[in-house]
This record gives structure tokens, C-alpha cells and sequence, in this order.
């Protein structure tokens, strides 16, 4: 060790730094020299770093630093004149770092746009045309005669309505550019800055009397409190947040509105947008670079009322905090799954606590999780028991496989069924989570089935573009004719979209079929298309995965067909069953939603799976509390704490030395109550030409498991075995894979 000259001073000097770097630390500087904003937490700042230089975010200030004098280097220039993240985002951001685990500066780094992290200024509002007045009341035919351009263009901003940007306009015609000028001069038009165009509210459907008393409730709630809105598909949940959210923004306060990646769909923002009349600022993983800095930059400066994003939208500035609303608070797409593992359910809640505001979770199967916290009084259960008007819950059925053999995947029963609703006009979903031909090609002489080379798992076939392709990892190649062992021909087997698209196309030619999947909705807007497709009527067969049971309002689909119920019933994880039971409930809550009485065949090889009688005679929160019951008998959470070390090599001794020295380093710390399982191989070893393996740490209480897990890190982190793997340390993990 070096020496120590400890640099002190009397006055907060000292610059702490979140430098998006993968250290568990902040870095000192002095401030910069010569003139300049005078530091404070929250600016961000130009550092050396190494032998290069960095923006970074001052954390804080202090008098004194462990870095020795002479090691000290100077800032280079504070960028922003006031903090660009106030003190209780900074606080979240700290709190997430150790939380989670992670390096604070790749953390501030996580919560600033791309622009901003590499020092670009802040974004102002863009500026728009609006008519005055004068402008709205001229002639525009004797205008015309005397000035044709500006008559154009006045035109086209009064018929816009919420008036023109400058992007809008032809402005880099010369013309044009003169006539906005012309009129401007003669106080037709003017230009105004606005975050995002307004318009007039339209007015939404009365409340019934339990959405009316979930807003009573949510509203009426003084400071931070947490409500969980169970309510079935197509109860009105969303009606219940446009009316808390309007009450909000008529105060002047903020929401933001989380919702998973697939539920940010134009049609969801539309109804946003016309509903409540006001700015919104959209934050979600399709942005431009600009159009995101434009949008962090509405809710940094409060000109947003509203805040809609996926996960990553829980760092959003919110300098007038509101309210917090978290849409499918169970869905998979808010835990992160790589880099910061955050849960931005979990992170929501903090937040709001923080920030002394209500917070809602919405679903219709809500994560075991938030049900536990229902049940023991931590959160407030609001329910939506009915569908509102006419709206009827749908009739669920099994459909036993081994009475009723299925060709081509679909039995007698749900073909007849199809055949009826499409001939009552109505619209038919089959659901089936799995794409591609066939999930197997196998051999016809000696059973061999045709694997992927680098994962332990088996090729997907795809007929139409005539390939192979392992879903993990993306491998493809073309689809072999014979056996690679005994030169026999291959056969698929099973059943994926591919296939049943082709299956129904052949049984039900007069019908219009669309299918959903990431195969088919590749291209841009090609997702959009689809569903539009759907909205409209025009297609009566509708065929997906997953991406259909998130969300979408499709009021005309009166039968939904599940094809194979067995894939979710005995998954290897922990949370296998919920998730089956969530996908279940979601894909029915598409038949029946508007007045037309929905009917669901679910088809399945164990009818009498007791998980499977129990979601269906008594529906999901029946359910769930039988799960619960369960976790609580096996210690799983919501009964107890996990983390999990996740390591991966080229080679498997790697793997298990280093997970070995990892759970000799955290044997000596273990606090009671905490416990080391493993460590094991990944449920699938081999990935992409890597071995997986993985260490579990269980922990009665989350505060014993916070303190292990800090000094268990700093133990394991320096090993000399850690640096030939790729490890990650995965606080309440979602999946044990
Ligand atoms: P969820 O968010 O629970 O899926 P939505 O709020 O989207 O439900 O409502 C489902 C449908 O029912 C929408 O078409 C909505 O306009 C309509 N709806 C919601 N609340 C009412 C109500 N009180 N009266 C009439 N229709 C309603
Ligand atoms: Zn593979």
C-alpha cells in the first residue's frame, strides 16, 4: 500500500463521480480549474479517466479523500449550470447500486439518455406554428389571390389543430420558409414552444361502482401507499389510471405510467393521448437518440404530465411526483435480464415511498409476490370483479387429448368449435407459444433427434425458409434432408405456428388468417399491421405466441383455442406454474370483451393436473393463493430471498472452480438464516458454446441476505478463477436459469 497523504480541506471540495465504469465505487477529482458553474451533486461533469476522459454525474461532495494528494486529478469542465438529476433520483440511484449489486456509475448511466451520457446539452421543447386570432378568421380564398404560398401554409396549420412543428413544415423551401415569416410579421401565425401537442379530452365511459371506489381509494390516499388493482382483462383497470392520472395532472403533478415492452403499442399511447388531452412524453426502446433526450428532457423540466415507458421509465426525472402506476405489474419484460438485473416493479415501489406518493399495480393475475403483500395488509387489494356492461366472462373447457387425438394439433372439439364461431361471425384466437414447423426433426430409422451444435437443445425447423435454427442461441443452417448417423429421412414432429397456420389455412380456406409471431412481424410496422388486420375484422382467424396475450383489446374474438396447455405445467423453475397460469388467464381475457359471450377450449394430456382443475374451476387468485400455500411449504419466495451467481466459460472447469471458490469464500460469512445451494449446472448447460452454472443463495430475511451479499462480492470478486469466467450477481432473480 502507497502511502496515505489524505487530501482534506474545510470546504466540500472533493468531487464524487459516478463514472459509467464496472466498479463498485465513485472516483474522486478536484474541481476544475479556472472558471466555471460552481459544483454541485447532480451536474454532470467532463473527468480523465485512465488514460481517456469520461462524462460523469457528481454524486456528492466532500471535504476529504482516500486518494492520495499527488494521485488527485483536477475535472476537466462541469457541463450542466444546475443538476441535471435532483436529489431523489440520486438517492434511487444509489439505493438501486447497492441493491442490486451494481456498479453505481453504470447505474447513473442506465438512467441518463445516450446524448446526455456522452455530454450533449439538454434538449428544449420543440417550437410549433399555431393560427392567432387574426389568423383563424381571414379569408383564406382572398388571401389566396394576394399571397398563394401563404395561404397554403396558414391552411395547413389551421387544419392541423394542434398546430404545426417546424419538422412539419417545408421550411427548407425557400418559399415556404418566406411565407411563415410574411405571416408571422402580420400576426397571423405564431410559434410557441410545447412539449407535446394537446388537444381536447374525449370523454371516457361512466366508472361502474368498483372502479369508482378503486379511484376513490387511490386518490384519497395521503402520501405513499401501495394498491394493488386485481381486476379480470377487460374490467377497466386503464380507465381507473386515466381517471387517477387526469386528478393528477389537473394538480399540476406528474404520473408515470410503466407498461412491459409489448404493451407500449401505438394503440395504448392513442388512447392515452385522446383521453386525457395532455403532453405526454414516451419512453420506450424504439426512440431515436433525439426523440428520447426530447422526451427525458419533458419530464426533467415538468412540461409532462404524463410519463408512459417500459422498465427503464422507473428512472425518469419526476420533479412533481404524482402518482406511479405499473401496468402488468407481473410481466416478465420489468425484470431486467441482463447487465443491472433491476425490477422496475419493485424499484417503483421504493420510489414511491421516497417520494411519499400512491403507487398502483395493475393485473389480472398479479405476481405471487404482490399477492402475498395483499394478503398481509403491506398493500391495499383493490378489486374489479365484472367486466363492465354487457361484457361476460368467457366459459373455460379442457379438452382431454387422450380421449380426443388431435390432427395436426387440433382436436375434434375445438375444430368444430372454430367452425361455429367463424360461421357467427365471430373472431377465433389459437394460441400456441411456440414457433417455427415443428419443434423436432427426427429420424424416421433411428429416432435421432437433430440438435444444436453449441446449446443443449434441440433445432427448430422452419419449412418455409427451409432451415433449422436453435432458439437460444440463433444457429441455423439448412435443413438437412437425412440423418447425419444412419442417412434415413427426417420427419417433424409437433407442432409450432408454422404449422398450424398451414393446418387451418387448408381446413378453413374462406376465412382470412393471420398469425403473430416474431417470425412474421419481423419488418417494421409489420406488428402493427397485423393487429390492425385484427381490429378492423378483416382477419377472422387470428394465430400467435406469447405476443398475443399481452393487452391487445380485440372486442370481436369469441373463442380462444389453447393448443397445448402441458408446456407450462411441468417447467423446472420455481415459477413455472405461475407463469403458465398468468399466460393461461391473459390469452382468455381476449374472447369476450365486448358484448359477444366468449367460450375457451383449452386442450391438454392431464385434465386432471390438479394446478389446471383448480385455475379452472376457480379461476386465478383461487389459484394462486394454493401456489402460495406451496412456496410456503418449500421455501421459495415470497417466502424467502434469493440471489443467484451466474457463471459461464468456454470450458466447464471454469465454471465450477470458480463457483466453488465463490461458495468457499461465502461459507465463512454466512449470516443465520442464510443459506449456500449448489453450486449446479444451468437447467441448460451448454449455451451458445458455453458451459452455465450457478450458485443460490436463500435467505430467510432480505436484510440478511443485503449484508451477506455485499461482503460476499467484495470476497469472490478478487479470486483468481472469477477472471476466466463471465459471472453475474442476480438479485431476486425472476428464473433459475
Ligand atoms: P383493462 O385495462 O382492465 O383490460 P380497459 O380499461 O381497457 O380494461 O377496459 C376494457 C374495455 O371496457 C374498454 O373498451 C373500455 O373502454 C371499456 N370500459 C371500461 N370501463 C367501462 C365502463 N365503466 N363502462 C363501459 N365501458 C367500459
Ligand atoms: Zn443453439
Amino acid at each position: 500500500m502507497e502511502n496515505t497523504a489524505v487530501v482534506a480541506t474545510d470546504l466540500e471540495t472533493i468531487l464524487r463521480v459516478a463514472v459509467d465504469a464496472p466498479l463498485m465505487r465513485l472516483f474522486d477529482y478536484l474541481p476544475p480549474r479556472g472558471s466555471g458553474p460552481e459544483p454541485a451533486p447532480g451536474q454532470r461533469v467532463h473527468v480523465p479517466f485512465g488514460r481517456g476522459q469520461r462524462v460523469g454525474v457528481i454524486a456528492s461532495l466532500a471535504s476529504e479523500s482516500a486518494v492520495p494528494a499527488e494521485k488527485l486529478r483536477h475535472a476537466q469542465a462541469i457541463i450542466d449550470s444546475e443538476p441535471l438529476l435532483d436529489e431523489s433520483l440520486r438517492e434511487l440511484l444509489d439505493w438501486t447500486a447497492g441493491y442490486y449489486q451494481h456498479p453505481v456509475g453504470e447505474v447513473y448511466a442506465t438512467a441518463l439518455p445516450k446524448l446526455l451520457r456522452l455530454g450533449r446539452d439538454t434538449a428544449e421543447p420543440e417550437q410549433r406554428w399555431f393560427a392567432t386570432s387574426a389568423g383563424s378568421d381571414i379569408d383564406l380564398d382572398a388571401l389566396t389571390r394576394r399571397a398563394p404560398v401563404q395561404a397554403r401554409i396558414l391552411a395547413a396549420i389551421r387544419q392541423a389543430g394542434n398546430g404545426l412543428a417546424a419538422g412539419d413544415l417545408e421550411l427548407a423551401r425557400d418559399s415556404w420558409r418566406r411565407g411563415i415569416v410574411a405571416l408571422e410579421e402580420k400576426c397571423l401565425v405564431e410559434s410557441r414552444a410545447v412539449a407535446v401537442p394537446e388537444n381536447e379530452p374525449l370523454p371516457g365511459p361512466e366508472l361502474n361502482a368498483a372502479q369508482s371506489e378503486a379511484v376513490h381509494a387511490i386518490r384519497a390516499t395521503d402520501g405513499f401507499a401501495v394498491s394493488l388493482l386485481e381486476g379480470v382483462t377487460g374490467s377497466g383497470k386503464t380507465e381507473v389510471y386515466l381517471a387517477c392520472i387526469r386528478e393528477f395532472a389537473e394538480r399540476g403533478l406528474q404520473s408515470l405510467v410503466l407498461v412491459p415492452e409489448i404493451g407500449l403499442t401505438p394503440q395504448l399511447v392513442q388512447r392515452f393521448r385522446q383521453r386525457l388531452g395532455v403532453p405526454m412524453a414516451l419512453l420506450h426502446s424504439g426512440l431515436s437518440d433525439s426523440e428520447r433526450l426530447n422526451a427525458w428532457c419533458r419530464a426533467a423540466d415538468g412540461s409532462a404530465p404524463v410519463i408512459i415507458g417500459t422498465r427503464s421509465a422507473v428512472f425518469a426525472p419526476l420533479p412533481k411526483p404524482g402518482l406511479i402506476v405499473v401496468d402488468e405489474e407481473h410481466d416478465a419484460s420489468l425484470k431486467q435480464q441482463d447487465g443491472l438485473r433491476y425490477s422496475a416493479r419493485d424499484l417503483a415501489v421504493w420510489r414511491a415511498r421516497q417520494l411519499n406518493i400512491p403507487v398502483v399495480l395493475g393485473s389480472a393475475t398479479p405476481a405471487l409476490e404482490s399477492l402475498e403483500n395483499a394478503r398481509s395488509g403491506r398493500y391495499r387489494l383493490l378489486e374489479l370483479p365484472e367486466r363492465p356492461g354487457r361484457a361476460q366472462a368467457p366459459e373455460v373447457r379442457l379438452i382431454d387429448l387422450r380421449q380426443r387425438p388431435a390432427t395436426d394439433g387440433l382436436s375434434g372439439p375445438l375444430l368444430d368449435a372454430i367452425e361455429r364461431h367463424l360461421r357467427a361471425d365471430g373472431q377465433v384466437l389459437i394460441y400456441l407459444n411456440r414457433r417455427g414447423f415443428a419443434p423436432v426433426l427426427m429420424c424416421t430409422g433411428c429416432g435421432q433427434v437433430t440438435e444444436c451444435r453449441r446449446c443443449d437443445a434441440r433445432m427448430v425447423y422452419h419449412m418455409r425458409r427451409a432451415q433449422i435454427v436453435c432458439h437460444h442461441c440463433g444457429s441455423e443452417r439448412p435443413a438437412p434432408q437425412h440423418c447425419e448417423h444412419c442417412g434415413e429421412s427426417l420427419t417433424p414432429v409437433g407442432q409450432g405456428t408454422e404449422r398450424l397456420e398451414a393446418a387451418l389455412a387448408q381446413r378453413f380456406p374462406d376465412y382470412p388468417l393471420v398469425r403473430i409471431d416474431r417470425d412474421t412481424t419481423r419488418r417494421r410496422g409489420e406488428i402493427e399491421r397485423r393487429l390492425e388486420l385484427v381490429r378492423s375484422g378483416e382477419a377472422r382467424l387470428l394465430l400467435g405466441t406469447q405476443m398475443l396475450t399481452k393487452g391487445h383489446d380485440f372486442p370481436n374474438v369469441t373463442l380462444v383455442g389453447v393448443v397445448d396447455a402441458d408446456q407450462g405445467l411441468f417447467g423446472t423453475d420455481f415459477r413455472s406454474s405461475e407463469r403458465m397460469a398468468q399466460s393461461f388467464v391473459q390469452v382468455s381475457g381476449r374472447a369476450g370483451r365486448a358484448e359477444r359471450p366468449g367460450e375457451v377450449f383449452i386442450q391438454t394430456l392431464f385434465p386432471d393436473h390438479p394446478l389446471l382443475t383448480r385455475l379452472v374451476r376457480n379461476g386465478y387468485h383461487a389459484f394462486a393463493l394454493d401456489a402460495l400455500d406451496a412456496r410456503r411449504d418449500s421455501q421459495w419466495p415470497p417466502f424467502a430471498y434469493l440471489a443467484l451467481l451466474r457463471a459461464e466459460a468456454a470450458r466447464r472447469e471454469m465454471v465450477f472452480e470458480f463457483l466453488e471458490e465463490a461458495r468457499v469464500a461465502g461459507a465463512g460469512l454466512l449470516p443465520r438464516g442464510v443459506e449456500l445451494l449448489g453450486p449446479a449446472p444451468a437447467p441448460m448447460e451448454r449455451r451458445a458454446g458455453r458451459y452455465r452454472g450457478q450458485l443460490l443463495v436463500r435467505s430467510a430475511q432480505r436484510a440478511g441476505l443485503q449484508r451477506f451479499l455485499t461482503g460476499w462480492r467484495a470476497a469472490f470478486e478478487p479470486v483468481r478463477s472469477a477472471r476466466r469466467v463471465r459471472w453475474s450477481l442476480d438479485v431476486d432473480p425472476s428464473e433459475l436459469v
